[in-house]
């Protein structure tokens, strides 16, 4: 009780603001206001339309699903480079929670997983960033559906990003040298939900897929946050 009027205090000096409209957030609310939340675009499938066909003939993905449209100068590209950029992983984790727990109430099809596997981050980035942001996400999506997070099966080799880097990445022609897969036990007759920020040419989820792809009796999906 003490805290909270403590808290409230502190707020009264230093309002907590919305990210995004930078209007004052009020009880309940994290980081982005309800005004903000409901106005991101959603990703609207158009009947026949999936991303699927970025993963055909190229890994064993089966199902893909992005939550949000990433438009250029948008909310949706300021949140996710809050979550990459600037230290802002509990934005990760909130809006891992919220898709969830939306596809949830949906019944979505992408919910039916065992193992959550976030796309891991260059040893090097990842020391430099403190956090890799997929892992974040995958802990709201856990706090929704409880799935253990594998982050020991697979490394990464290669340091790109596919923000910055996109045409690098993909000229990477032997897209199985990205990704080293360290074990993969754990994994054997599981479906394996892949997890990223953005989901762009497919390139990064391809590749992670196919050093996964030949463990027995795995089932592999895919979730990103946001399509580009
Ligand atoms: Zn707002």
């Amino acid at each position: 009780m003490k805290n909270s009027i403590w808290t409230d205090f502190l707020h009264l000096f230093y309002p907590r603001l919305c990210l995004l409209c930078e209007e004052p957030l009020v009880e309940g609310e994290e980081q982005i206001c309800l005004n903000c939340l409901c106005d991101l675009p959603r990703v609207r499938h158009q009947e026949g339309e999936t991303w699927e066909s970025l993963f055909v003939g190229k890994s064993d993905i089966k199902q893909a699903y992005a939550f949000y449209v990433f438009e250029k100068g948008g909310h949706v590209q300021q949140l996710i480079h809050a979550l990459k950029y600037y230290d802002n992983k509990e934005l990760a984790y909130s809006l891992g929670s919220l898709a969830f727990r939306t596809l949830l109430y949906e019944k979505h099809p992408i919910c039916d997983f065992d193992v959550l596997l976030p796309v891991p981050l260059h040893p090097k980035r990842l020391q430099e960033r403190g956090y890799n942001q997929a892992e974040w996400i995958a802990k709201g999506i856990q706090s929704v559906l409880p799935a253990p997070i594998n982050t020991s099966a697979v490394t990464r080799k290669v340091k790109t990003e596919t923000q910055t880097h996109r045409n690098v990445y993909d000229r990477w022609t032997n897209m199985q040298e990205v990704f080293e897969l360290v074990e993969s036990k754990e994994l054997e007759n599981r479906k394996v939900l892949l997890i990223d920020d953005v989901l762009t040419t497919g390139a990064t989820f391809n590749a992670c897929a196919a050093i996964l792809g030949n463990i027995p009796g795995i089932q592999l999906r895919a979730f990103a946050l946001a399509k580009v």
